[in-house]
């Protein structure tokens, strides 16, 4: 499973962040962006669902 974020259609809400640290991380300017290769760890399958779930730009997907 890895979570996935398009840069076209990010826009820097910096939500996606709050809920999922441990997944996400952002720039300076609150554009966000997967840590590492976005592998999502079992544990964390739930915090990725809900940045999924809470990015108003749906630019986050989930691919398994
Ligand atoms: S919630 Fe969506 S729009 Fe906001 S920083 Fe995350 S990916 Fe970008």
């Amino acid at each position: 499973m890895k979570i996935i974020v398009d840069s076209e259609k990010c826009e820097g809400h910096n939500r996606c962040y709050a809920l999922a640290p441990d997944l996400i991380e952002v720039d300076d300017y609150g554009y966000a962006s997967a840590i590492g290769d976005g592998t999502v760890p079992p544990e964390h399958a739930e915090a990725a669902q809900l940045a999924v779930d809470n990015c108003p730009e749906y630019a986050i997907t989930i691919e398994s």
